[in-house]
């Protein structure tokens, strides 16, 4: 794929960029070597006071970073501007706390015959970050703020059709005064990424992206023995029971299907309502995703903007006539919206069933499954029945059906009368064929350390 910004509101390409060249790549690779030479010796105060900056430059640049990515990806410019803000927070979040999560921890030095045993956190160098394109921003921040923090430095390999903000990205941090070379990106394709993984100066990679990506990325660092973290696709349940709060539920249910234009990881695809409330649930959930607004993801009115690519429309447009020619019923949507830009109408579809490609296959756009169940084990039968398990959904105030969902989903989250969404103070993942390692909170930060065991006699 071309590195090029094009505006998928129009489809008109904006601006083009030249890939580098390997040597180009080389001098980035021995750039971040020395960075990390020099970043590990510096202090938890010194790297926090050049966050903060990194914070506060972000906070300032808001409405132009902004423009840029929904130029890039067509997110609405509402949600792009929330974005930047959420990446602020969580760079002053790692700021004040990363000193606190990488502390020494005391073990029993007397029981293993030591005057003094802990363990130390330590970075481990350089580390890949593949990333995509739907949460520009923020799905590199989650993983630079932590790293930059412990010590590691960052090569960033962005998703080919957001190069401006990947460029953004590779100013911020040297902007807020992190040397030189401790945050790059690498303008490649992802015929690119191989060579810089089997690069020993390279130690690790985080991925965040679709399965083909995540295995390709895994078998190359499992043939070189290094670490790595996979956050992949997800198809989150919403499942609804008949004590839930509907009302709150369906306008919740709109939110988690269509936020970023339907193309977030952890949105809710698939909801799974019992059948004494389901008719209900439905009538009101089709009343307001027919209700949403559709069109330029610039105008602040606007609720749902267009799909990022083109083939991201082409996508939905199969799994959604696959559904309809095998019986599947289209309760409103269903079509493309308009004929420039990549644009598709709030969609829910009814009677979903295993051979059609929604019921195992990701809907990455403004398109929900919808499934009636009879009882809480069917409800957690269907939610369990895909390859996935990122995060899930559950709708119920009867305690005993609370306990039932939290521990009978099979995912890396569970959020009980509540969207699922990321916080820093949180971790972050899945398990299944949504990937495996944590971002976020205590956990992502130790995820790039090695854990040393120190003993002391
Ligand atoms: P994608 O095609 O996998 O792209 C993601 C990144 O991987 C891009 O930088 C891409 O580069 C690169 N890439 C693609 N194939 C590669 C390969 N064989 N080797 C190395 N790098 C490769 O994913 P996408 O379709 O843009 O993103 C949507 C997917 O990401 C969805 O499945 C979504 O659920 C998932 N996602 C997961 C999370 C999470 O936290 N679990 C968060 C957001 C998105 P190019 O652009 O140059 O191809």
């Amino acid at each position: 794929m071309a590195i090029a910004t094009v505006n998928p509101a129009t489809g008109e390409t904006v601006q083009t960029f030249q890939p580098q060249t390997p040597d180009e790549v080389g001098a980035a690779i021995a750039r971040a070597d020395a960075a990390f030479r020099e970043l590990r010796g510096t202090t938890f105060e010194q790297r926090a006071a050049w966050m903060r900056a990194a914070a506060d430059l972000v906070d300032a640049d808001n409405e132009s970073l902004a423009r840029i990515m929904t130029t890039e990806m067509g997110k609405t410019l509402r949600s792009a501007r929330a974005e930047a803000a959420k990446c602020a927070k969580a760079m002053r979040f790692y700021a004040d706390r990363a000193e606190g999560y990488l502390a020494d921890e005391p073990a029993d030095a007397a029981a293993v015959g030591a005057l003094r045993a802990y363990t130390r956190y330590q970075p481990l160098g350089i580390v890949l970050a593949v990333m995509p394109w739907n949460f520009p921003m923020w799905q590199v921040v989650r993983f630079a703020a932590p790293a930059l923090m412990a010590g590691n430095v960052g090569l960033l390999k962005h998703a080919s059709n957001v190069p401006q903000t990947a460029m953004y990205l590779h100013d911020l941090y040297r902007r807020a005064g992190f040397p030189e070379g401790a945050f790059q990106t690498l303008l490649i394709g992802s015929r690119g990424v191989e060579r810089v993984l089997r690069d020993p100066r390279v130690k690790a990679a985080t991925l965040t992206g679709s399965e083909p990506a995540g295995q390709s990325v895994a078998a190359i660092c499992g043939n070189e023995i290094k670490k790595t973290v996979l956050e992949l696709g997800g198809s989150d349940a919403f499942v609804v029971m008949a004590s839930a709060d509907i009302d709150k539920a369906v306008s919740t249910a709109i939110v988690a299907r269509c936020q970023n234009n339907g193309q977030s990881c952890i949105a809710a695809k698939r909801f799974i309502v019992h059948t004494d409330v389901y008719d209900t649930f439905v009538a009101k959930y089709v009343e307001q995703m027919s209700a949403l607004v559709v069109g330029d993801p610039m105008d602040d009115a606007t609720d749902v903007g267009p799909l990022a690519t083109e083939s991201g429309l082409t996508d939905i447009v199969e799994l959604v006539e696959d559904a309809r020619t095998k019986g599947a019923e289209i309760l409103c949507g269903g079509e493309r919206v308009g004929s420039a830009g990549w644009f598709y109408a709030p969609t829910a579809v009814a009677g979903l069933k295993p051979d059609m490609r929604m019921y195992a296959e990701e809907t990455f756009g403004p398109v929900a499954g919808l499934y009636r169940v009879a009882d809480i084990d069917e409800a957690i039968e269907v939610a369990n029945s895909t390859a996935f398990g990122l995060g899930s959904n559950a709708w119920t105030n009867d305690p005993a059906e609370q306990e039932r969902l939290i521990n009978g989903l099979e995912a890396g989250a569970v959020f009980v009368n509540g969207m699922t969404t990321s916080y820093p103070e949180l971790p972050f993942g899945g398990i299944k064929r949504s990937g495996y390692g944590r971002e976020l909170s205590a956990h992502g930060i130790r995820e790039f350390c090695n854990l040393k065991t120190v003993w002391v006699g």
